[in-house]
């Protein structure tokens, strides 16, 4: 009787491509969280978006309990 060894290699692989988006997609929500002051929304509203900073004080909270510095 003989014994048979197998050795299984389970190669998986992720596509570079989409390393790439995700990354792309952190660095955005990065930027809307932690350091967006109205640049986001100034593309359609103009100046007024640095004074309303709508998304600011949407993710106010979540600034402060992340540690980003915000005022
Ligand atoms: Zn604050």
């Amino acid at each position: 009787m003989s014994k048979s060894r197998g050795i299984t290699i389970s190669k998986s692989e992720v596509p570079l491509y989409a390393i790439i988006l995700l990354a792309g997609i952190f660095a955005f929500g990065l930027f809307v969280v932690g350091y967006d002051q109205g640049h986001i929304f100034s593309i359609v509203l103009g100046e007024d978006a640095y004074a309303e900073q709508f998304i600011h004080e949407l993710t106010h909270d979540m600034r402060h309990a992340a540690g980003f510095p915000c005022h």
